[in-house]
């Protein structure tokens, strides 16, 4: 690495990213382009020769802006938010400067430790209990996703019950979460050897807000035990993907602890609204979880990717992710001194995340954090109020945070809406063959307010 040449480019660079937020309001949201455009833009093979940076950046805006969908556009409002911020930005920068990779803790030791301790404030933040800190026997690690964090721990409980019952009892291990519950779980299950039927998915209704019931999830276990399968764990989400529901955490975790099942909380999204007093209390019941999850890409100014995982038994994950050949051997590791993230996760390499994390909390501080959130929480409420107010729309479920879930009566607006603004989802619904499903972040808000 030359470092001259780094200062020189990586200056275009910054340049040209600064720009492309300035005008980024320009973008169509969507991108609309057509499979396969990008094929007949760019040669056939790499090039022999190499080319400058402004050819590359020239390519960059007339060919593949022109593919990207703008999820930092502020008329961005489809899935969940992903918001990028300076500091998050910043964060990035550095790891991909510093460029290390911290499987272990002696491959950079300031990586691991800057990982172990970020977590614990974050975990402080959101009023985690103790022992997911990593002064006790948990602890939290940056996993690159909410699917991966969901695989890693359902992976610990899965071994943990068939350390006591043998490999033979895997077929009859249940799983057990909600219809809302995001398709990460089942993938987790599918990659756990988790036998297809076993993982229940229980439905929900809007009698309960689309929350897990306790009872079903009661009555589900007596009749599986009854069967001869075994419960082994649960997922409850805080902030599901389609409606932001919220399971009742306390009811389901004590029901968790009586029957021996590893207790999950997929918060990835909403989670990240508890670090204000007032919304902490979506995780009442917490306490009573074995892992907890949180992506502070989502909602939580931190470039993605950055999942938080913590979990109260830092050994059910090594016992099932460690591998210690020769190779990675060093004094540290042997001597049980040090954490190596390495065990706590599916790869071996990691990267330097917890910068990024650590500069948001840093440069932010926690009362604008709070700020943050609370002003998106205020300007959904306010659109609530506006939706509520106007008879072409019909509000669908309670706002929780930001997701936002609204009928909408008039179809011909959507070709106009779809130009500028970049649903989630519209489905026409049984009940009524005219209205039109939307579902949308409110986030952002800027331009939403437009078209009210
Ligand atoms: N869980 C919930 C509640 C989500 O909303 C999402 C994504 O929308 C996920 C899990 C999956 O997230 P990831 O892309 O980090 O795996």
């Amino acid at each position: 690495m030359d470092s001259e040449q780094l200062r020189e480019n990586a200056h275009k660079m910054v340049d040209f990213i600064a720009d492309y937020y300035k005008s980024i309001e320009n973008f169509p949201v969507l991108s609309q382009v057509e499979p396969g455009y990008l094929r007949e833009l760019l040669p056939d093979s790499a090039p022999n020769q190499p080319e400058t940076l402004q050819n590359v950046l020239d390519d960059v805006q007339a060919k593949i802006l022109p593919g990207v969908t703008h999820w930092q556009s502020p008329s961005y409002f489809a899935y969940y938010p992903s918001n990028s911020s300076v500091a998050g930005f910043l964060g990035e920068m550095l790891s991909a400067g510093i460029n290390m990779v911290g499987f272990s803790w002696i491959t950079s030791p300031a990586a691991t430790e800057l990982e172990m301790i970020v977590l614990d404030w974050l975990g402080k933040l959101l009023k985690l209990p103790e022992d997911f800190l990593s002064t006790g026997q948990g602890g939290g690690v940056i996993q690159g996703t909410a699917s991966e964090a969901v695989l890693v721990v359902l992976l610990a409980a899965r071994d943990r019950v068939l350390r006591k019952l043998g490999k033979n009892a895997l077929e009859k291990l249940v799983v057990y979460a909600s219809d809302q519950t995001h398709s990460a779980l089942q993938k987790a299950c599918q990659i756990g050897g988790i036998h297809p039927e076993n993982c229940k998915l229980l439905k929900t209704d809007s009698s309960t807000n689309y929350a897990l019931s306790p009872d079903l999830l009661s009555k589900a276990i007596s009749d599986d035990i009854s069967t001869g399968l075994v419960p082994f764990f649960l997922c409850a989400t805080v902030g599901t993907t389609s409606s932001t529901a919220v399971d009742p955490l306390l009811s389901l975790g004590k029901i968790a602890k009586n029957n021996g099942i590893w207790f999950h909380v997929d918060a990835a999204y909403a989670g990240s609204a508890c670090i204000c007093p007032e919304y902490r209390c979506y995780i009442d019941g917490v306490e009573e979880a074995d892992s907890f999850n949180m992506n502070a890409h989502k909602w939580f100014l931190t470039n993605f990717d950055c999942s938080a995982l913590w979990v109260k038994d830092r050994n059910a994950l090594i016992q099932s992710l460690s591998t210690n050949p020769e190779f990675l051997k060093n004094k540290a590791s042997q001597a049980n001194m040090v954490v190596d993230y390495k065990d706590w996760q599916i790869p071996l390499g990691r990267r330097f995340r917890s910068l990024k994390l650590w500069m948001v909390l840093r440069l932010y501080g926690l009362e604008n954090l709070q700020c943050y959130i609370r002003n998106h929480i205020n300007l959904a409420k306010y659109f609530e109020g506006l939706v509520a107010a106007d008879s072409r729309f019909e509000v669908d479920r309670p706002c929780y945070v930001c997701l936002y879930v609204f009928l909408f009566y008039t179809p011909d607006w959507t070709s106009d809406l779809s130009n500028t603004y970049l649903f989630t989802d519209k489905t026409f619904l049984t009940r009524s063959s005219y209205s039109i499903l939307f579902i949308c972040n409110t986030f952002n808000f800027t331009k939403l307010a437009d078209f009210c």
